[in-house]
């Protein structure tokens, strides 16, 4: 049995760990109501201690975060106050792992989606230079999509909603408006330093120290 373990052990395979249950715990209290189905999360942060992703947040499943601490492919930074146990093994879930080795953001065009689209933008509409919440954003056709322009990266913007309805079906001439700057396909890596300007708002607080502290340097 513990041959077995070892060899589980070594071929990269976590022990199967389960979490240890508070007294009188029901599953309307306790993990549950605290952590939401999928128990605590981990924030992944890559080996130069920055989040691998800001948008989405990089995280990782608690399963997912002791089994990567079992393969030695991250270091724990910090603990939930939760112990979670395999039959041979306690430990805290870790709520802030980082990664030994580097992971080189990818180099492939990101998806085009609306909320990269709005991360691209800075969340400002194109033609006013407003910046607004996501649900006051939409998207406008450059080129009007009634004319043959493509919904693409570089014929799309974010825009404010009168901008938006101002703009209508006309080209930019005809509608007497410009653009802040000419849209065009965003690296992975200028998505990833726009999404560190817009960390996400909801947060555990003991997670926020990895994700502000450059903003706020830069800032300051
Ligand atoms: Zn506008």
């Amino acid at each position: 049995m513990l041959a077995q373990a070892a060899r589980r052990q070594e071929a990269g395979l976590a022990p199967a760990f389960r979490r240890r249950p508070e007294a009188g715990e029901t599953p309307a209290s306790g993990w549950a109501r605290k952590w939401g189905a999928g128990g605590p999360p981990a924030l992944l942060l890559n080996a130069d201690f920055q989040p691998v992703s800001y948008r989405p947040l990089s995280v990782l499943g608690w399963q997912d975060a002791v089994r990567a601490v079992f393969q030695d492919r991250v270091q724990v930074v910090e603990s939930w106050d939760v112990e979670i146990r395999s039959p041979s093994f306690t430990m805290k879930a870790p709520s802030v792992v980082a990664l030994r080795a580097y992971q080189a953001p990818s180099r492939r065009t990101p998806a085009f989606t609306r909320h990269n689209l709005y991360l691209r933008d800075d969340f400002r509409c194109q033609y006013c230079g407003a910046r607004h919440e996501t649900k006051d954003l939409s998207f406008d056709h450059v080129h009007p999509a009634s004319l043959g322009g493509r919904t693409v990266w570089d014929n799309i913007v974010a825009a404010c909603l009168p901008c938006n309805f101002a703009k209508g079906s006309k080209t930019l001439k005809q509608a007497r408006m410009s653009l802040r700057r000419p849209p065009r396909a965003p690296t992975a890596i200028e998505l990833f330093e726009a999404g560190r300007r817009h960390p996400p708002g909801d947060l555990f607080e003991n997670w926020r120290d990895y994700l502000y502290w450059t903003v706020e340097l830069e800032e300051a």
